[in-house]
């Protein structure tokens, strides 16, 4: 048998992205809850590539082996299957705690559980933070300003959110997760970093997330009609993935303890959204309005004034280009699971 593993291992030598060498003293172990969700796996392959000790804790609930896959096995990486609502004991020095759902019809599916992952799963983070005395970055969401009455949103704003409603799971859930945070650092000393994420798209965004990005694209892929949720009035403010990785890494490095936005400030509206999507895919699909969802939140903007001055960041990436990368990815994506049908 070992023979035949050497055999196995000389003939497929495995090939990783390379890693820079960080001595101890600048090498750090990093938890990331949530990590092989779409956010966290671009946010595990920049610290990996930096030379971070990188611990995936995830539950696989929207998140994938597949996007991590290529690091399964480095001495620099471990993944483990672990839902957050569960204690878990390791020693690092930070903590992404990322670990949720996030599109609407996923956090919906199961609201309770929503709750609980986003209460007892990060009272846990928070006491493993504490105990290791490590630094722990909770990624909240603009979905904590409801549907907003101050426009653009600045992080002074103290939200209009239906508690009752159907997206109340996430959004109050979150809005517990920040109390939370604020709780252990005054009481507890735990050195805590608030990231109000806006919406934010890229590759490895699940193919059925329901969210609007990976709708459109695919609809119009697949020469289907864009389903435009309402009038197509509401607004959105989209971010390129790599431009959101840069910002929890530099909050996460600043000395900044209050909540920061972390969003592209180009706002368009959904209807318009849906013919620059079928304009970059090209193909045949209709535009067309459908019935309006329940809360939706009309308008949303993040003023990122408090991100440009404290952590020097702002995004980068124009929305043409990350639609553009995106199609790409879906394009290969539908490809794969057409290979798939097949064999
Ligand atoms: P995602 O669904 O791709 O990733 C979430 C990950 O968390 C998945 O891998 C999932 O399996 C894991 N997870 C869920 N419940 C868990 C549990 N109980 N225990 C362990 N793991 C669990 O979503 P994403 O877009 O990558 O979002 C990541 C984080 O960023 C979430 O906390 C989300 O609320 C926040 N956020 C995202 C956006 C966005 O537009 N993508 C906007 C605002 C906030
Ligand atoms: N916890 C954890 N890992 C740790 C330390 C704590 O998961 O390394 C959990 C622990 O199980 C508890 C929660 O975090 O449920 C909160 O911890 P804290 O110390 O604040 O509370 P206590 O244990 O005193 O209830
Ligand atoms: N939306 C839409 N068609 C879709 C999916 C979403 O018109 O197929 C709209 C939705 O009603 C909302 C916006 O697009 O106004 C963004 O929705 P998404 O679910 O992506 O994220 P949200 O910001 O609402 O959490």
């Amino acid at each position: 048998l070992e023979d035949r593993v050497r055999a196995l291992e000389a003939s497929t030598p495995r090939k990783y992205p390379q890693v820079k060498y960080l001595n101890y003293k600048n090498r750090k172990r990093i938890l990331i809850t949530g990590g092989a969700g779409f956010v966290g796996s671009h946010l595990v392959d920049t610290l990996m590539v930096q030379g971070h000790e990188v611990i995936v804790a995830d539950n696989f609930f929207t998140g994938r082996k597949r996007n991590v896959e290529h690091w399964l096995g480095h001495e620099n990486f471990e993944l483990i299957h672990h839902d957050i609502v569960n204690p878990l004991f390791i020693e690092v020095d930070e903590i992404y705690h990322l670990a949720s759902p996030a599109s609407p019809p996923h956090y919906m599916y199961n609201p309770v559980k929503t709750i609980k992952t986003n209460t007892m799963g990060t009272i846990n983070m928070l006491g493993l933070a504490k105990r290791v005395m490590a630094k722990v970055l909770i990624a909240s969401t603009s979905e904590v300003y409801g549907d907003p009455t101050v426009h653009p949103q600045p992080e002074t704003y103290w939200g209009h959110v239906n508690p009752i409603g159907p997206r109340a799971c996430y959004d109050e859930g979150k809005r517990v997760s920040e109390t939370l945070s604020y709780a252990y650092a005054k009481q507890e000393n735990v050195k805590v970093r608030v990231a109000r994420i806006f919406n934010t798209y890229g590759p490895r965004m699940h193919m059925n997330d329901g969210r609007v990005v990976s709708n459109f694209i695919l609809q119009a892929l697949r020469n289907e009609t864009i389903t435009v949720y309402g009038n197509g009035k509401q607004t959105r403010s989209f971010q390129y993935v790599s431009d959101l990785v840069d910002g929890l890494i530099s909050l996460m490095a600043s000395n900044y303890s209050q909540p920061v936005n972390l969003g592209n400030p180009v706002e368009h509206t959904i209807e318009e959204f849906a013919w620059i999507i079928k304009k970059l895919v090209g193909g045949k699909s209709e535009v067309k309005q459908t019935d309006a969802v329940e809360d939706d939140p009309q308008r949303r903007k993040p003023d990122i004034t408090r991100a440009k001055t404290i952590l020097n960041w702002e995004p980068k990436v124009p929305l043409q280009m990350g639609i553009s990368r995106t199609i790409s990815y879906f394009r290969r994506e539908l490809e794969r699971s057409d290979r798939f049908q097949k064999d």
